[in-house]
Formats: structure tokens, sequence, C-alpha cells
């Protein structure tokens, strides 16, 4: 197999890759390619990806790293015929919700452009496609009922609105021109290596920093937070044993509410409630509850998540207090 990778300097595209190769965090159970695969990783190096992210994989021979944008049509097209690619794997993205109430474009160039580009290439050359998408192209759920495959989009952020559309790209690439494609629809992930602009590595850093957690509004909004392995290995699942032009979603069986999680995370630094939350003003068009219903991944894939939210967060804890320049590099300076 040559795989390549996009957004692979990111959060859970070097997770995906840091696990192909044998540099998982948990166990060695987990999914590994073989010795003559190949992974060529492509990413643009934008705020959110680091090179530092794949320093436990550097000095693997599987591994290519380029740095380039997945809307560059001569840069995908160079790289399918020189390393003979055979499967594009697709997590680049702008993934802030926050920055895409800022300015949508560089959501629309890179989710759907950039995907786009990759179908096209994929058409061409007759590749398999697996398109990483997010439990938030079905919209917000009240305090009842949870999302399947055929739930309708109702995408409610400009950056749930990119990856939808680019979710309608790709299943229409299968419709018009039958290309072997899958796409994973998954829930709030967390785990090592999360830029700490997002709500649980913000939590963990801001508390190393004694600063408060912020919360939105109530906090009481709900997601489901699955740990970022156990959506990789999910991924790998839907690329090997999918069928084409299925979804299959993938949830922690975790829904939560924000300040409860937060209230976890206090607790891991003997930190009282009262002293540690900061209540902001709500996100605009913040999504009240996501809920994610596995079935389909679990019976067709035979995946099960493998780790607890308890235990993935101590280990996110611990890795965020060892990796402290990692961390302190990337907060904005004011
Ligand atoms: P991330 O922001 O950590 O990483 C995105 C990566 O894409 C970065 O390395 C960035 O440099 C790269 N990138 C951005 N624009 C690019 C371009 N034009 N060309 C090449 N590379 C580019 O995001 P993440 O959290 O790792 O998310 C990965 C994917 O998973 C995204 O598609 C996201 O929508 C999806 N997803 C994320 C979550 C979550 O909780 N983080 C949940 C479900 C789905």
């Amino acid at each position: 197999m040559n795989l390549l990778v996009t957004g692979s300097a990111g959060f859970i595209g070097s997770a995906f890759v840091r696990m192909l190769l044998g540099k998982p965090m948990s166990s060695s159970v987990l999914p590994q390619v073989s010795q003559g695969d190949r992974i060529v990783s492509l990413d643009l190096l934008t705020y959110a990806g680091t090179l530092e992210n794949l320093k436990p994989i550097e000095s693997d021979p599987r591994h290519q790293f380029v740095k380039g944008d997945i809307a560059d049509p001569k840069l995908v097209r160079d790289l399918v015929r020189e390393y003979r690619i055979d499967t594009i794997v697709n997590f680049a993205a702008e993934s802030h919700v926050d920055r895409s109430i800022a300015g949508a474009g560089p959501f629309v160039h890179t989710n759907v452009l950039g995907t786009v580009n990759l179908l096209d290439i994929s058409r061409e050359n007759n590749l398999k496609f697996v398109q990483v998408s997010t439990d938030e192209v079905y919209g917000s759920l009240g305090e009842t009922g949870t999302f399947i495959e055929t739930t309708p989009l109702a995408p409610n952020s400009p950056y749930s609105a990119s990856k939808a559309a680019a979710d309608c790209f790709v299943r229409s690439y299968h419709e018009t021109h039958k290309i072997w494609c899958v796409t994973t629809r998954c829930s709030n992930n967390y785990g090592p290596y999360q830029f700490p602009e997002k709500f649980l590595p913000l939590s963990i850093t801001n508390l190393m920093r004694n600063k408060k957690i912020p919360l939105y509004g109530t906090g009481k909004n709900i997601r489901d937070w699955l740990h970022v392995e156990d959506h990789c290995e999910g991924i790998w699942l839907a690329l090997t044993k999918g069928k084409s032009g299925e979804i299959y979603n993938f949830g922690g069986f975790g829904e939560k509410k924000n300040i409860d999680v937060a209230y976890e995370v206090l607790a891991a630094f003997s930190r009282k409630p009262d002293e540690g939350l900061d209540f902001v003003a709500d996100r605009k068009g913040h999504d009240w509850r996501y809920s994610m219903d596995s079935t389909k991944a679990q019976n067709e894939l035979g995946w099960k998540p493998r780790w607890s939210f308890e235990d993935g967060l101590k280990s996110t804890l611990d890795w965020y207090k060892s990796n402290i320049a990692w961390w302190e590099s990337k907060i904005p300076r004011r």
C-alpha cells in the first residue's frame, strides 16, 4: 500500500501516521502498515501543523514528509506519480470553529477546494479515498436523539458547512465517477499533540499556567469524547474493511457536559471548581449537543474504542505535563 496522508502534521493525522508506523501511545495491537508499505505525508504546516508531531517516526524509511497545499493540483499529481500512491486519507483541514466564525475563506480553500482537488486526482488515477469528517456536519441535537449515518446534514458553523460541502463532493464523486471512497464522521477527539486552542488542551494548559478554564455560556453544552487513537483505528478499519460509498460514524460512548469535563480536569489539578472556571459570552451559533450512534462501525467494521475517558484523560494530562515546551511555543503571546 502506498498511502498519501494529508494533514499529517496536525493532531489526528500525525496520530494516524505514528500508529501505522508502530509508535502509538497505547499498545502494539493497533494496526500498522507492513515493511513494504510507504506513507507520504503532505501538510501545509499552518499554525496547527508542526513537524514535532512526526518526530517519533522521522527516521522510519517507510515515511516521507512533503510540505505543501492539498489544493495544489500539480503538487498532488506529481506526488501520486512519483510515489505510485494508491490511497489518499484526507485529514487536512482548517479545524477550529471559532476561527471559521472570524473568517470562512481558508475553510473554503482547504476543506472544500482542497478536498475536490484530491477527489479529481483520485478519479484520474483510480485511487482509494478516505475523507475524515466530523459529527458537526449533522448540526445540533436537543436533550434526546442521536446521529446515524443517514441523519440529514444541517451544519451550523462555517467550519461544519465546509466539512459538509466536502462530504457532499465525496458522495457525488462516488455516484458520478464511481470512485472508491469512504467517509468517516467522528465526535470530539482528545489526546496528546492537540493544539492548545481546543477545549481540553486549553483547559489543561491554562491550569498549568495558573489561569482559569474558559467555558462558553452556561457550560452545559454536551459533547461526545473519543480518544484520538480509537478514532485512528476506526479510520484504518474503514479503509481496509469498509464498503465503497459508505459513511461510518465513530463516537466515544462518552457524552459529557463541557462543565463536567472542566470539573474532571480541575479535580486532577486539585483545584476547587469555583476557583477555576471562567464563564465567557457564548459562541455564536453554538451547537447544543452532539451524539453519535456507532452501531454501524461496530457491526460492519468490528470497531470498538479501547480507551475509557478516565484513562484517556489521565494519559493526556500526563502528556501535557511532560511536554511543556511543545505547547508553550503554541500559546499566543499577548
Ligand atoms: P488540526 O487542525 O490539528 O490539523 C490539521 C492539519 O491540516 C494541520 O497540520 C495543517 O497544517 C494541515 N493543513 C491545513 N490546511 C492545509 C492545506 N491546504 N494543505 C495541506 N495541509 C493543510 O486538525 P485535527 O484536529 O487533526 O483534525 C483532522 C481532521 O479530522 C479534520 O478534517 C477535522 O475536520 C476532522 N475531525 C476532527 C475532530 C477533532 O475533535 N479534532 C473530530 C472529528 C473530525
